[in-house]
C-alpha cells in the first residue's frame, strides 16, 4: 500500500523561492499526509522572461530554505536536463521513474492553472498526474471555456480519491492566503527594501551575498 502513496511535486521559477510558496507546499503535504511535497524548479521557463539569477542560484536559494524541513524537498531534475523546461518532459520522466501505478500529484496555484492551455499538450496532463489547485490571494477561481471544461470532467472532492488512480482528477484547495508574489519581493529588492518574514531569512542572506535582484 506504501508504495502508493501518492507522488507530490510544485514546479515554478522560484525566482526566489518565498513563504507563499514553502507554505503552500507544507499545508499540501500535511493535508494528504504523504511523506514529502517536491519543489521542482524550472530551468528556462518557457511562459516568461528569463529570470533575474540563473538556474543554479535558484536552485541553491530552494535548497536553502528546506534545508531543516523534512517533509519538503528541492529535486534537480529540470535544471539538469537538457531539454526545454516543458511541465510536459517532467510529467513523462515522472512517471517513467514512478511505473504507471503510483498516482503523481501535480500542485499549482490558481494563477497558474487558469493559464493551462497554453502549456505544450495540456490536454494530456491528466492521463499522467492529478492536479491539485491551490488558491492564492489576488486570484479567483472562475474557470472559462477549456478549463471550465476540463474542470466540471475531472473534478473531485476528497483528497482521499487521489490515492485510488494514478491520475485524471482535479481538487481544488483553500489555503491560508499568503499575498507574497516573487514579482513583489524582486521589486522591493530593487527598490533598496526589506523583504524579510517574506522569505527564510537564509535565503534572503544569499541574495545579499551574491548581489542578486539588483541588491547593493
Ligand atoms: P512571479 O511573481 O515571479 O511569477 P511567483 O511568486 O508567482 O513568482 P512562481 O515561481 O511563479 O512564483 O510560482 C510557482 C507556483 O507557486 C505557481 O503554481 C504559483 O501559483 C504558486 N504560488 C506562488 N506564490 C503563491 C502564494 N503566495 N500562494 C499560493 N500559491 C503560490
Ligand atoms: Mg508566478
Amino acid at each position: 500500500m506504501s508504495d502508493l502513496q501518492p507522488w507530490v511535486f510544485m514546479g515554478g521559477t522560484f525566482d526566489p523561492v518565498h513563504n507563499g510558496h514553502l507554505r503552500t507546499a507544507l499545508e499540501i503535504q500535511q493535508w494528504l499526509a504523504c511523506d514529502q511535497v517536491h519543489l521542482i524548479p524550472s530551468r528556462s521557463p518557457v511562459h516568461r522572461d528569463e529570470p533575474g539569477c540563473s538556474a543554479r542560484q535558484r536552485y541553491e536559494m530552494l535548497a536553502l530554505a528546506v534545508e531543516d524541513e523534512s517533509f519538503l524537498s528541492v529535486d534537480a531534475r529540470e535544471i539538469e536536463s537538457q531539454e526545454a523546461s516543458y511541465t510536459l518532459n517532467t510529467l513523462r520522466s515522472l512517471r517513467q521513474e514512478l511505473g504507471e501505478q503510483r498516482p503523481l500529484v501535480m500542485v499549482m496555484g490558481v494563477d497558474a492553472y487558469l493559464t493551462l492551455p497554453t502549456w505544450r499538450q495540456w490536454d494530456t496532463f491528466l492521463s499522467l498526474c492529478h492536479i491539485i489547485v491551490v488558491s492564492r490571494p489576488g486570484y479567483h477561481f472562475h474557470p472559462e471555456g477549456q478549463i471550465n471544461e476540463l474542470t466540471r470532467k475531472h473534478r473531485m472532492d476528497k483528497p482521499e480519491a487521489l490515492s485510488l488512480r494514478p491520475c485524471g482528477g482535479v481538487l481544488i484547495h483553500e489555503l491560508t492566503p499568503l499575498g507574497i508574489s516573487a514579482t513583489q519581493i524582486r521589486a522591493l529588492i530593487a527598490q533598496g527594501q526589506s523583504p524579510r518574514y517574506l522569505m527564510p531569512d537564509r535565503v534572503w542572506q544569499y541574495i545579499q551575498q551574491n548581489k542578486l535582484y539588483g541588491y547593493k
